[in-house]
Order: structure tokens, then C-alpha cells, then sequence
């Protein structure tokens, strides 16, 4: 990297003084610079001491886009991409370049999950059920799951702190935007929260419970525009199971078969619901893990993707799902290779599920799912695992994780990396593998933004029997 660094610059044409002052300030920065850690990035300064406030933050590896992946240098200003550059040359002069040996992916968007309860650790009853009801009332999940979330979490005052330890996991697999119910807007300081900011709302419990009024106030959000996606638990159990089969009627009876709502799981959805999908412009998120654990089959996704119904892939939550994204792609990828569906659905294709289509079913799509510039900077820099980066990715573990950045800010990735560029972020040792996260914010003023991530695990230990480990397999 910095020996073709070395060549570009020193074939240059346009811009000749600048370009040789760059030369000059790199070779030296990056003889001095160039870190030993794990992560072998190199960070330096383009021009020492003229750090300022609007400074541009250039990384550069090889960028997975649409119309191709190449080695480029991705200008950030603000919270926005401002270029990607495929021609050192054009680096800002001012600008703090950070070299990375590696695959950088827009952030991952993660349609559907539980946050705040992948504090408690996985739950297996070791037999199926035929829909999500027959499961919430198996006496050992209440005891082992729901009595904890209620008695220790709620009933301690932890829910903050489970929020907090809920994203990190999610970000430990790349997820930069998350959909997730909580009681109240929360802060974003680490990931984006998929709620009313961006347009969107969620309706977790019994669809046979949504009464009229709120069907009717679901509509006119949509009408006037305040409303763009609705995400309801539909058809979640098996597909010969009455209940879980009937809840896709009872959603059209209250007006919400329509554009813009996006049905989790759809399990139980026969042939012609999935075409009233497709024709109504609705969306899927599709979350194999958990399905086949819970009921022994999952979405037929195969039908999905043939009548080109949008899809996003989500673990739903960890105690029956997966730890994090990344986990949730590589059991995405072994559940097709076994129903020999891998010419259908291949490494890319699943890529697209956390990325570009998923912003479309979180209906983002205009500012989020891609490296383009004037999108937001949220990107995930991982090790190079294969040269082909869709399936580099189905090979990546949370481990291989070297950087992310969200809204153009350093919150995540090896502490070698992350204790240069955010000098606030925590310390946290995962398998032994030391990371830098950032745990505090300063938009409210509430005093659980301040907290560090030390408090937020002790004041968790407290109050629960056991808690989750950050990733578990
Ligand atoms: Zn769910």
C-alpha cells in the first residue's frame, strides 16, 4: 500500500507542488508513524500541525461497491462521505489518512432485533413450538428469559445499561443502524436506532391485539408522510400452524397490507400472501437462525427472492438467534449451501440483505447502505479474507473487525486503531482481544450517557444472575 503510494505519487502531473509536499510529509509520517499492532493500520498526518476543526478524515482500503471493489481513499467531512478517491494525488492536504489493509463495507443494517435483551444469555428448550406464542409462556423461558428481563432488568433499573451492552455486540458484527423497540427514543452514542428519526416505528406484541384506533393512527402517519415503515411480527411459527398462518389476514383487515410495512420472520406466508407482498410494496426481514430453532423451518426464501420481494437478513435477537450480524450471514450461508441454493442466493446476495436492500427495507436508501459519496460515513473496515469480498465476508468473525465508523466517527475496532483516533473510547478485553469502544455521549445530559464501560457491566453483574458475553457463539 504505501509502496503504491510511493508510485502515484511520484508519477504525478497535475497539482506538482502540492503533490510533492504530500509526498515529502507522508514518506516521512509514515516511516514514523506506521504501527506494529495487529491491525497494521498507519495513521498520519498529511501536514503536521495544521490539525483543524473541518479537517477531512481520509481511510483507504479496498472499497466494496456496486460497480466494483478497488483500492481507493474515502474522504469523510462532518458525518458525510465527501469522495472516494481512487487517485492518491486527490487527498486533501490537511487531511489524516489512515491506511487499512483491508475490505471496507458500508455499515451494516441490522431490520430487526431485540437489543436490550441480548444481555441474558442464549435459551434453547430443546424441542420446537409451532408459533411465538406457544414459546412465551414455556415455563423455563419465563423462568431463565422473560421473569429476568422483568425482575432483574426492568425491576433493577438496568434497562439503559442492557441497551448499551446490547449495541455493542451489534456492533461488534458491523451493525451501524439498528430496528429495535425500546419505551423511549434513545440516545444514539454508539449506533443509529431505526426509529420515529428516521421515519420508522415498530409494533412488537399479538397482531390480534392492535386495536382500530391504533391501525387508524398507523395509516394517517403514513398518509401525511410522518410514517414510512411499519415492522410487524407476521406469520412467525410454522407454516401449517393456524395461528401463525392467520395473522397476515388479520394485518390486511386493519388496512396494513399496504406500502411500507415490512413483516418479520413470515414463516407461516403461503404463495399468494407472498405475491400481496410483492404487489403492495411491503418488505421481509428474514431470520433463518432463530426460526429453525424456534419452529423448524424458516422463510421460504427461495419464493422471496424469485418474485423479487425486497428481503433483509436479521438475527431477530441473540437468545434464540445469532450474537451479531456477521454470525447470522456465515448460518444464512450454511442453511442455503444445505438446501443447495447457493447458485440462487450467493455470497452477494446475502451481502445485499444487510446492506443496500436493508436500507431499502429500513427505508434508508438514500443516505445509508452504500460507500457513495454525500452518503452518511457509517463504514465497517474489516480484514481481506478472500479476494472476492462478498465471500471474504461469510468467512469474517467479530475478531475481524478492524474499524467502524458511524456518522464519519472512529466508535469501534482494535484498541491499537481505535486508542489513536478516539483517545475517549473504553478498553475492553473480548477473547482476548483488546477493543476500543465508545460508551458515552453528551446529548442529554441523562447520567447514564456518562457512563463508562466499566459501570455498565458492573451495574448489569449486579443485578442479573449471569449476563451474556459480548459475543457468543
Ligand atoms: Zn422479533
Amino acid at each position: 500500500m504505501n509502496d503504491m503510494t510511493f508510485k502515484i505519487r511520484a508519477t504525478k502531473t497535475k497539482r506538482r507542488f502540492a503533490g510533492f509536499l504530500q509526498f515529502v510529509f507522508l514518506f516521512c509520517a509514515v516511516a514514523a508513524l506506521s504501527l506494529p499492532a495487529t491491525a497494521q493500520p498507519a495513521v498520519r498526518q498529511a501536514r503536521a500541525g495544521s490539525a483543524r476543526a473541518s479537517q477531512s478524515l481520509v481511510l483507504s482500503a479496498d472499497v466494496v461497491a456496486d460497480e466494483g471493489t478497488s483500492h481507493g481513499w474515502i474522504v469523510i467531512e462532518g458525518d458525510r462521505i465527501k469522495d472516494v478517491l481512487r487517485d492518491a494525488r486527490l487527498i486533501p492536504l490537511d487531511a489524516r489518512v489512515i491506511d487499512l489493509d483491508g475490505y471496507a463495507y458500508p455499515g451494516f443494517i441490522d431490520t430487526h432485533n431485540h437489543v436490550h435483551w441480548n444481555v441474558i444469555p442464549k435459551w434453547s428448550a430443546g424441542r420446537l413450538f409451532n408459533n411465538r406464542y406457544e414459546w412465551q409462556l414455556d415455563p423455563v423461558y419465563l423462568y431463565m428469559v422473560s421473569n429476568v428481563y422483568g425482575d432483574r432488568v426492568l425491576g433493577r433499573d438496568v434497562e439503559d445499561e442492557a441497551i448499551k451492552y446490547g449495541e455493542i455486540r451489534a456492533i461488534m458484527g458491523g451493525a451501524t443502524l439498528i430496528q429495535s423497540r425500546y419505551a423511549k427514543i434513545q440516545p444514539e452514542i454508539l449506533i443509529r436506532n431505526l426509529d420515529k428519526r428516521y421515519k420508522a416505528d415498530s409494533y412488537t406484541p399479538d397482531i390480534r391485539k392492535l386495536d382500530d384506533a391504533a391501525a387508524k393512527a398507523y395509516l394517517s402517519a403514513f398518509d401525511s408522510g410522518e410514517l414510512k415503515r411499519l415492522f410487524f411480527h407476521i406469520g412467525e411459527g410454522k407454516s401449517s400452524d393456524p395461528t401463525a398462518r392467520a395473522e397476515f389476514e388479520i394485518l390486511r383487515a386493519k388496512g396494513l397490507v399496504r406500502p411500507g410495512v415490512v413483516l418479520i420472520h413470515g414463516v407461516a406466508l403461503c404463495d399468494k400472501e407472498l405475491q400481496d407482498v410483492k404487489d403492495h410494496d411491503m418488505y421481509i426481514v428474514w431470520s433463518p437462525r432463530c426460526n429453525l430453532a424456534l419452529y423448524g423451518e424458516t422463510l421460504n426464501i427461495e419464493k422471496v427472492l424469485d418474485k423479487k420481494i425486497d428481503v433483509a437478513l436479521a438475527p431477530d435477537w441473540a437468545i434464540t438467534g445469532s450474537s451479531n450480524l456477521l454470525d447470522e450471514l456465515r448460518f444464512a450461508n450454511a442453511y442455503v449451501t444445505s438446501q443447495r441454493l447457493t447458485e440462487k442466493i450467493s455470497a452477494k446476495t446475502l451481502y445485499d440483505m444487510v446492506t443496500k436492500n436493508a436500507a431499502k427495507v429500513a427505508g434508508v436508501e438514500d443516505r445509508l447502505g452504500q460507500i457513495r459519496k454525500d452518503f452518511l460515513a457509517d463504514i465497517v473496515f474489516t480484514r481481506k479474507l478472500d479476494p472476492d469480498p462478498y465471500k471474504s465476508l461469510l468467512k469474517t468473525y467479530s475478531a475481524d473487525v478492524d474499524l467502524v465508523l458511524v456518522g464519519g466517527k472512529p466508535v469501534y475496532g482494535a484498541y491499537s486503531l481505535m486508542g489513536k483516533l478516539n483517545p475517549d473510547c473504553n478498553r475492553v478485553v473480548v477473547n482476548g482481544r483488546e477493543i476500543g469502544v465508545v460508551t458515552t455521549g453528551n446529548g442529554t445530559g441523562d447520567r447514564k450517557e456518562k457512563q463508562e464501560f466499566a459501570e455498565i457491566e458492573d451495574n448489569l453483574r449486579q443485578a442479573l444472575p449471569a449476563i451474556a458475553p459480548l459475543h457468543e457463539e
